[in-house]
């Protein structure tokens, strides 16, 4: 039996709207797919679970028509499974181990199961559970999914929560970064609106650092965490870099996600290039590329190394491809040009793949008399982002690595007595799930320090 496969928008159409790409299962198709899992005993899937989902449990749940119980499952480790389900890297960890991968037909698709679990839980208004106790009382800082998650799991124990969030919006990436042909924004908002089920209380508005200060939260609260992400945005340094018409895809993705520029009535403008350049090969750059796609742009892609080492989800780099986004591999910028102050091209050099550098990927090298020059109108850059300096700044006690994030142990304990982090904070940017996971594993260690000092 082969993996069975999630119908999506056909890439013609999808070009030209935000709605999703992946559609989800149908119940038979969901039941075909369950029906492959082979139950393990010592199943490996769970071992390449960052939060340790039993997968096992959960599928056969879903093979004997349980929904119900697949859900309480799931959810007992996992807070956000429809989240999970459609945007988790789940080809390089649970499917990866699945004993199906390479011989039995292809991995069991274990995310898109998590996936149509999820949405049918949303569907019908299943809510999680929460213990009456309310004895402490902790400040969550930042609202993406290492705040969420430490939250859930403190309210689900009957601790007081709430959540201080510098934006508008609550979810941070999920809601500001990722777009929502690839996470639907009405699916964050009802996820999130569990935890409001679950009694936490959510301040919008409001920028730890500016508008109060860690140490005031200390006073005031039992503990805290602070899960505020990596939301700065790295540039390439190169000439021309300030013209009008470049974009960090941060700005890009920003404007366009969570303040909706794609519609005429948004307050907000952006730049409808007509021939755009995205700069790396991130999850943020195909998300960028295929943006600006749906804006009316032909998009080139510039990478300066070689397929096989795109960090983006293989998913992301199909979809892209069907979706006519031109990859220009082992390419790299030198300078972008203007013309009137605003972009007019780019200048690039072709690159060739030397030996492994400290990332174990091989470093690409500038193939001499390779320059030469493009045209655009557009320029986004997605090189990768590092966390924002205004903790750090406004709170000296606190430890930092020399790179801006936050020291903290595995526990997610830092060297400030009842402070906490974890996600991109601590991490530089990463992935959905081992924010969640350090979420989980703080919302523990809070727990445990609170409950040993009341003893
Ligand atoms: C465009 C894009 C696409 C991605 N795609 C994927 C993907 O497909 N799969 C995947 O696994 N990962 C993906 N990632 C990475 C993933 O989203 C992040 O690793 C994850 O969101 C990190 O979670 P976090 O809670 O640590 O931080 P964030 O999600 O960044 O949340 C931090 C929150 O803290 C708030 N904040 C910051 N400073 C303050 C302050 N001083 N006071 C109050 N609040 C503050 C921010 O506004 C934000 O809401 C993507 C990232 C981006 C940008």
């Amino acid at each position: 039996m082969d993996r069975v496969v999630m119908p999506t928008q056909n890439p013609a159409e999808r070009i030209h709207n935000f709605k999703e790409v992946a559609l989800g299962f149908t119940p038979s198709l969901a039941l075909e797919e369950a029906s492959r899992c082979l139950g393990c005993k010592n199943p490996p899937c769970m071992a390449g679970c960052p939060v340790g989902v039993k997968i096992p449990t959960f599928i056969s749940q879903v093979k004997a028509g349980d929904m119900d119980g697949a859900y309480r499952t799931i959810t007992i480790d996992n807070n956000l499974p429809a989240i999970c389900g459609r945007v988790c890297p789940q080809e390089h960890q649970c499917e990866n181990l699945c004993v199906r991968k390479v011989k039995l037909g292809g991995s069991v698709a274990i995310g898109a199961l998590e996936r149509y679990v999820a949405d049918w839980a949303l569907d019908n208004g299943v809510m999680p559970e929460k213990r009456d106790s309310n004895r402490f009382k902790v400040a969550v800082v930042g609202s993406g999914p290492a705040g969420l998650t430490c939250a859930s799991d403190l309210a689900k124990a009957g601790v007081n929560v709430t959540i201080f969030e510098a934006l508008h919006e609550v979810g941070g990436v999920l809601v500001y970064g990722i777009p929502e042909f690839r996470l639907p924004k009405e699916l964050v908002k009802k996820e999130i609106a569990k935890l409001a089920s679950l009694g936490v209380k959510i301040e919008t508005n409001v920028v730890v650092g500016k508008t109060i200060f860690v140490h005031e939260l200390l006073d005031e609260f039992d503990a805290v965490f602070i899960g505020t992400g990596a939301g700065l945005p790295m540039f390439l340094g190169v000439k021309g870099e300030n013209l009008s018409g470049v974009y960090s895809a941060n700005e890009y993705l920003t404007r366009v996600n969570l303040m909706k520029a794609y519609e005429e009535s948004s307050s907000t403008p952006i730049l409808k290039g007509k021939s755009v350049v995205v700069v790396g090969a991130g999850n943020v750059a195909m998300d960028a590329s295929r943006t600006a796609r749906r804006l009316g742009a032909e998009v080139t892609l510039v990478y300066r190394r070689s397929r096989a080492e795109m960090p983006a989800r293989e998913e992301e780099i199909l979809h892209a491809e069907e979706e006519g986004i031109k990859f220009n591999l082992l390419t790299n910028p030198v300078e972008i040009l203007g013309e009137g102050g605003k972009v007019s091209g780019m200048r690039l050099v072709k690159m060739a793949l030397g030996e492994p550098d400290a990332s174990g990927r091989r470093r690409p090298v500038v193939v001499e008399g390779s320059e030469h020059e493009i045209k655009c109108d557009q320029v986004i850059v997605a090189l990768g982002t590092s966390p924002n300096p205004i903790i750090k700044n406004s709170f000296k006690d606190l430890a930092f690595s020399p790179k801006g994030t936050i020291l903290a142990d595995e526990d997610g304990k830092t060297n400030v007595d009842r402070l906490y982090a974890g996600g991109d904070a601590i991490t530089g940017a990463a992935t959905l799930i081992l924010a969640m996971g350090a979420g989980k594993k703080s919302a523990s260690s809070i727990l445990n320090q609170l409950q040993s000092a009341e003893k």
